[in-house]
């Protein structure tokens, strides 16, 4: 089977709302590399967006799974529980930042969790307003869109989106965007728009995925805390691209020491299979009435006991100290990229190994790149590298790496990116 005839038959059978960044089917995929239909082989940068930190088909969780599959694969949490449900939750209280009691519920998908995590904020401070920040991204559903702040083409034609939802500057310094500004727009919503005392929550991803990979630093985390106490806010931390040591704590909200009063999980936490969760203070967790939070499949099974490995294979594996290390790897020989006079490369930034860099013209942060980022994505594939771009812009090259991946094929998949660069961007 030829990738052009599967995407033929792939035009013709889906729509093309599903956008499609390589137009190669994959047919293999193993730890950090990923074959076609074609046998053709690349180096993975992607990840599935950010699933797979432990690698593809890591043996363990494989196994587990299996084992799994041979007693039963779905009798609904609802109906006829499971143990392997009340482990994960057990580990993931434990594991999600600060101190206080936690209880944790499973979804299915990264927006699901964030729906459910209003829903849960919404009832126990019975309080209906939502802040989120210009650039998040938190999912394709109605509420995830209306929490979403960019609008092509995420939101394009599919409104009215629930109301109640603030979206204020989240704080971008290589954008000319201060912490100072970002608080001062948080505190003239609440003069002009929103009484705090209507604001059920701030939704916040601690480091931008979709919108670019900007970080917000621990001192911009705390100033949020202390707003969310003064006001009785809840703050939520959307971890669902950040989570799972991608940048080198378990949880990204780790570096400010804050502790959020809710957390969405999903991606990264069963290692593809498709699993999510909202993790939180047990106070807040317990707002719900019985049967107002769940899902036929939420907490699968499978996902479960893919969790239960994935969170041993960090520990195990020690890939919080590894994602440093390829962080590392990755920004020196960036910057290496970057000092030899390529001047489209406008910044290079990384949490751990979220690592991203943001093509402009002429060294110029105001004229972003979309072109020649789309270019370089392009023809990386053609040279057997796997990459994602990002940005609100479209003007971010994103570097997702399994952190199961040798230094041998991070190198590898760094020396194609070097030589794309040189031919698109010489
Ligand atoms: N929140 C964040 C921060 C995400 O990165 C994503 C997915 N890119 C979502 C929510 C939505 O997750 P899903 O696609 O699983 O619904």
């Amino acid at each position: 089977m030829k990738n052009s005839e599967l995407w033929t038959r792939r035009e013709k059978a889906i729509p093309r709302g599903v956008g499609t960044m390589h137009q190669r089917f994959a047919a293999k995929a193993k730890n950090a590399e990923l074959w076609d239909v074609e046998g053709n082989r690349y180096i993975d940068f992607a990840t599935g967006i950010a699933v797979n930190n432990t690698g593809h088909s890591d043996p363990r969780i494989v196994d587990a799974v299996k084992e799994q599959l041979d007693n039963f694969s779905h009798t609904c949490f609802q109906v006829n529980p499971y143990e392997s449900y009340i482990e994960l939750a057990e580990k993931l209280n434990e594991a999600a930042p600060g101190n206080s009691p936690k209880k944790s519920i499973f979804l299915t998908t990264g927006a699901e969790a964030v729906e459910n995590a209003v829903k849960i904020a919404r009832v126990a401070t019975g309080r209906s307003g939502i802040i989120a920040f210009k650039g998040g991204f938190h999912g394709r559903t109605m509420m995830g869109m209306a929490l979403t702040g960019k609008v092509a083409p995420y939101k394009v034609g599919f409104g009215p989106f629930p109301t109640d939802v603030y979206h204020v500057p989240f704080p971008i310094a290589y954008h000319g965007i201060t912490e100072e500004d970002s608080l001062n727009a948080l505190d003239n919503l609440f003069k002009a728009d929103i009484d705090p005392a209507r604001v059920a929550a701030i939704i916040l991803e601690p480091v931008q995925g979709e919108g670019g990979f900007y970080a917000a630093s621990p001192a911009f985390m705390k100033s949020l805390r202390d707003t969310c106490d003064q006001h009785g806010i809840l703050l939520i931390c959307d971890e669902i691209q950040t989570g799972f040591a991608r940048t080198g704590k378990m949880f990204a909200t780790e570096y400010s020491g804050v502790e959020p009063d809710l957390m969405t999980v999903a991606k990264a936490m069963a290692g593809g299979f498709p699993i999510s969760a909202v993790v939180g203070k047990a106070d807040v967790m317990d707002a719900a009435a019985p049967g107002g939070l769940g899902g036929t499949y939420g907490g699968s099974p499978l996902g479960c006991v893919a969790g239960l490995k994935v969170m041993e294979i960090i520990e195990q594996d020690n890939l919080c100290e590894r994602a440093v290390e390829i962080g590392e790897l990755f920004k020196s020989r960036l910057l290496r990229l970057k000092g030899n006079g390529l001047n489209a490369i406008g910044e290079i930034r990384n949490l751990g190994a979220m690592i991203a860099m943001e093509l402009v013209q002429d060294g110029d942060a105001d004229r972003p790149d979309a072109a020649l980022t789309a270019n370089i994505v392009r023809a990386a594939a053609d040279k057997g590298l796997i990459l994602l771009s990002c940005g609100v812009r479209g003007n971010v090259i994103r570097f997702l790496p399994a952190l199961t991946a040798s230094d041998d094929v991070l190198n590898e998949g760094l020396d194609i990116l070097e030589q794309v660069f040189r031919d698109q961007a010489a």
